[in-house]
């Protein structure tokens, strides 16, 4: 049976959520895979999805294009890591075409860095103009332990090759205790001199990674308390649509960024719902709720299934998430890694 929502929205009619929020902002995990293991995020041994249960290139396009039709103004491309997925400039060149007829105001990325020596030109191209690397610290011996094998100089190139490109960069960095903790400065002052702005990262309780979360949960209220020591920092009162919180740092004018799902609860402006690389909508990264839109895209072609599908997942977003991570949770507050809805 059809409920008034999915029955009789129009086929360009704003996404609104059950509280009143409007849907505008979708992130893509377009695949699971990756070429690192981080350790706040991946198992060393991960198993990952058969390749046939993914979503083709061309039905995930059809997919984004779908909510773009239905509001969508700005889209993120992530995984696992999305430079990895095979052809995949092909995805980001078709939906540069919403970019060209002003449907779509962002196409952005995020980016472990591994592969943007070779993409970066190719994505600037293609209509993107911004992307966010992850970056949890400069020191080549500790990049190699939190990544479990990457390779910083791999990634400070991709970097470098970014910005050539005309991309804008900011580094998204997880604060992880006890690890990078002593790094925030130089973070901080490597950002500035390269132009980048900076948002640091709480852990959160995604998955099983092999390690205790307890260890790794490092507040960043802590954080900013520390930085406030030797930095003037500006509360901002800038709405991204994202879960961060800003301040300007007044000796380098740059931006900070603190996403803080733990220590400040950012739910009663979201904006955003997740899509995984089978077709799953997520409408919350901290809760379960979700959505199968595989089997009602490939039900039809044409798209009238599909967008009571969404409309319908649209009508169960949950208020907000709960996560807790202290001695008697150490727990995941949920079983999908982060790669699975890509942050
Ligand atoms: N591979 C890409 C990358 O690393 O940027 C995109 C996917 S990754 C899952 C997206 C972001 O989530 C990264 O900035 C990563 O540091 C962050 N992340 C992964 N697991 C996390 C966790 N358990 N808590 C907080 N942030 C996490
Ligand atoms: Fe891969 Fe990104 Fe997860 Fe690191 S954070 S393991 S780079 S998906």
């Amino acid at each position: 049976m059809q409920t008034a929502a999915t029955a009789l929205a129009p086929l360009d009619a704003p996404l609104i959520d059950p509280f009143g929020r409007r849907i505008d902002y979708l992130r893509v995990s377009v695949t699971d895979r990756c070429d690192l293991r981080c350790v706040y995020c991946m198992a060393e041994h991960m198993t990952f999805l058969p390749k046939a249960e993914l979503l083709t290139l061309e039905e995930l396009d059809r997919l984004c294009s779908a909510f773009i039709r239905r509001g969508v103004r700005k889209l993120r491309l992530t995984g696992g890591e999305p430079l990895v997925r095979r052809n995949i400039m092909s995805l980001i060149r078709a939906l540069g075409r919403h970019l060209a007829t002003g449907a779509l105001e962002e196409l952005t990325l995020t980016t472990n860095g591994s592969q943007l020596a070779r993409y970066a030109g190719e994505l600037r191209a293609a209509g993107v103009r911004r992307v966010n690397v992850s970056l949890d610290t400069l020191d080549p011996e500790r990049f190699r332990a939190i990544t479990r094998w990457g390779r910083l100089d791999q990634v400070l190139e991709g970097i470098a090759a970014a910005r050539e490109a005309g991309l804008r960069v900011k580094i998204n960095t997880v604060a992880l205790k006890g690890v990078n903790e002593d790094e925030f400065e130089s973070l901080l002052a490597w950002c500035a001199r390269n132009g980048h702005d900076l948002t640091l990262i709480e852990t959160m309780p995604l998955g099983e990674v092999d390690a205790d979360r307890t260890d790794q949960y490092l507040p960043l209220s802590t954080v900013r308390a520390r930085l406030a020591q030797r930095f003037t920092l500006t509360d901002l009162s800038l709405v991204t649509g994202g879960p961060a919180r800003y301040v300007r740092v007044e000796e380098t004018g740059q931006q900070l960024g603190f996403i803080t799902p733990l220590t400040h609860n950012f739910c009663e402006s979201c904006n955003r719902v997740r899509l995984t690389c089978t077709g799953r909508l997520y409408l919350c990264l901290g809760q379960e709720d979700s959505a199968d839109l595989r089997a009602p895209l490939r039900a039809s072609a044409d798209d009238a299934l599909l967008d009571q599908a969404i409309d319908a997942a649209i009508g169960i977003k949950p208020k907000g998430h709960d996560f807790v991570i202290d001695r008697r949770n150490s727990r995941p507050a949920l079983a999908r890694h982060m790669s699975v809805t890509g942050g």
